[in-house]
């Protein structure tokens, strides 16, 4: 990108430390899209006066879509900062210069013009002036796509958060074992690199819990507050606090502020559900959020349920170090993928060191000196810390005074997202539909297209896939194998990465390839990965399943 050749304003000549004439570099917001208009400066990373390297990063912006770093295209001293942090920028407007030191922008240059600054969102009243043609209640995916989706449709929105937005994806969920999961990763590269031929002259290596704590922490402050600006960019009015709907179908934050709308977006995301057994309330029993925030490695972690996010936290605290124990009640892992699927990737823990104990029921929780005992009907397990991962339930604190149509316990909506009560949409992990972050941005999205523009966008979800983050990664869209042989006359096609010459290189060769079509006309109906990059390869198969194309047309 070239901060200065699309800029509208000449250099600005300056006399130089020796008497001589030089010219000042501008900084200027870079156009770094198609559609990219204005950027916002998030934060300049220097001060007036201090010194910069060509290629040093001075400042993050904020454009439409994502953050970017902003290097310095000359050496010198950042001479003055024009634009400050969170003010909104058209593109190639100057914000800064960089010269040399002692310098002195000339005087009688003319700055640019300042915008108005934006009205400060009415903190005390109860009755706010404004009304919003879409209220959004929640910052997670659904919400904060939604907000962001029905603002470019030219609608006055307003959005409302309890806690930091981004929501349990971003904050306790996706990223945060994302993080930890890469981190472990490493591990496994460490310890497959003898066998490779690399050794290195001292081989332990230790982890610094703190230290991987701070690393995700950092990684999840720099998206959460990315997403607060793009609101912000936006220009959705944002709202800090709880929200709940009243009879009246108004929204009132903190049970004080009144926001009047046309439509609502109830957007309140999920929560960790309990199990009521004895000895539950043990301080030792974790909810994920909880885990995540140790900064003690326990030496044992037992997992009470092996669905995608225990089995996520298997790989990842049994890399780090912890020994683990998974009990679930189910007669095999993560019952959700194919079966086959979730044989390997039992298999490929088991021999890592984790115990795997399945159709195996939890009936107690007991104190053993200061662990955890946790009695099942098929023996006693003692760990340090135990991972409560039984699922999630819906955060329904929003609903407030609305009675809305239920099922199982979760919000019923129907395909355009819309609830039984008309006007209110509700997207998201709310409605229990699919639990993950990237259906809740499309659930958003069609939420709010509904919500703007009437009722005409459906959501379809068949082509959507599915991820368990693990090593082997696991990869599945469409019907497991069981599901398809239930319905349909099937073929089913089948490759192991055993046999895969990258796979063997990579010494990644665990896993298999399984495609599934129906016999009749060829179509796609589900497959599945376990193995390397199976994450970035299920997108194929997606697109292949959303375009309809048959297995024969793949095959030619
Ligand atoms: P949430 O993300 O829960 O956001 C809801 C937001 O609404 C929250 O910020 C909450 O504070 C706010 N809110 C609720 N009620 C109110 C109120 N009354 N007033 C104001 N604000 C309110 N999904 C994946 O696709 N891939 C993964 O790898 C993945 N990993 C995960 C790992 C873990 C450990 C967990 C727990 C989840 C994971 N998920 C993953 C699931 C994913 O996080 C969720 O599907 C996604 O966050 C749902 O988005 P949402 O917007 O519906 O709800």
């Amino acid at each position: 990108m070239d901060n200065y050749k699309n800029s509208k304003h000449p250099y600005i000549p300056l006399l130089g430390s020796k008497g001589l004439k030089i010219m000042a570099h501008e900084i200027i917001m870079p156009k770094a899209g198609i559609d990219m208009t204005e950027g916002q400066i998030v934060k300049w990373l220097k001060k007036e006066g201090d010194p910069v390297a060509a290629g040093e990063i001075i400042l993050e912006i904020m454009t439409d879509k994502t953050s970017m770093e902003i290097e310095a295209e000359a050496s010198g001293v950042l001479l003055k900062i024009v634009r400050q942090d969170g003010e909104n920028v058209p593109i190639t407007e100057v914000i800064g210069y960089i010269g040399e030191a002692g310098e002195e922008i000339k005087p009688d240059e003319p700055e640019p013009e300042k915008p108005a600054q934006e009205e400060p969102v009415e903190k005390s009243l109860t009755r706010l002036e404004d009304s919003y043609n879409v209220i959004v209640i929640g910052g997670g995916p659904a919400g904060y796509v939604a907000a962001i989706r029905a603002a470019q449709h030219g609608a006055k929105v307003a959005i409302v958060e309890k806690n930091v937005f981004g929501g349990t994806c971003l904050n306790v969920g996706c990223i945060p074992t994302k993080t930890y999961l890469k981190s472990g990763e490493i591990i496994e590269g460490l310890q497959m690199a003898a066998a490779r031929g690399i050794i290195f002259e001292n081989t332990s290596f230790k982890v610094d819990m703190p230290k991987v704590v701070e690393h995700k922490n950092s990684v999840v402050k720099k998206l959460t507050s990315g997403v607060e600006a793009l609101l912000r960019s936006n220009k959705v009015d944002i709202f800090k606090g709880t929200a709940k709907i009243s009879k009246n179908k108004d929204v009132i934050v903190d049970d004080s502020k009144v926001i009047k709308g046309d439509k609502i977006i109830l957007a309140g995301g999920s929560k960790v559900s309990q199990i009521n057994i004895p000895g539950i309330k043990h301080p030792g029993v974790l909810s994920s959020d909880a885990l995540l925030a140790l900064e003690e490695l326990p030496e044992s972690l037992a997992i009470i349920g092996g669905g995608v996010i225990g089995i996520e936290m298997a790989q990842a605290f049994g890399e780090l170090g912890s020994k683990i124990t998974v009990v679930e009640m189910m007669d095999r892992i993560i019952p959700g993928i194919d079966e086959e699927a979730s044989d390997v990737l039992a298999a490929y823990l088991k021999k890592k060191g984790a115990k795997i104990m399945t159709s195996t029921k939890v009936a107690e929780i007991k104190d053993k000196n200061g662990k955890v005992e946790i009695v099942t009907d098929n023996g006693s397990v003692v760990a340090d810390k135990v991972l409560l991962s039984v699922g999630r339930l819906p955060d329904m604190e929003g609903i407030g005074e609305i009675e809305f149509e239920m099922e199982r316990g979760k919000i019923k909506v129907d395909k355009y997202m819309e609830t039984s009560v008309k006007g209110i949409y509700a997207p998201g992990d709310i409605n229990g539909i699919k639990m993950l972050a990237h259906v809740a941005f499309r659930m958003g999205e069609v939420a709010a297209d509904n919500a703007v523009k009437g009722n005409n966008r459906e959501l379809k979800l068949h082509s959507a896939p599915s991820v368990v983050y693990t090593l082997p990664e696991v990869a599945m869209v469409g019907l497991t194998e069981k599901e398809a042989r239930e319905k349909y006359d099937v073929r089913v096609g089948r490759f192991n990465f055993a046999a895969n010459g990258r796979a063997l290189a990579s010494g990644e060769s665990t896993g298999f390839v399984k495609v599934i079509a129906d016999t009749k006309y060829g179509e796609i109906l589900g497959v599945h990965i376990v193995g390397p990059a199976a994450a970035e390869m299920i997108n194929q198969a997606s697109l292949l399943m959303e375009m309809e194309i048959t297995v024969d047309e793949v095959i030619k």
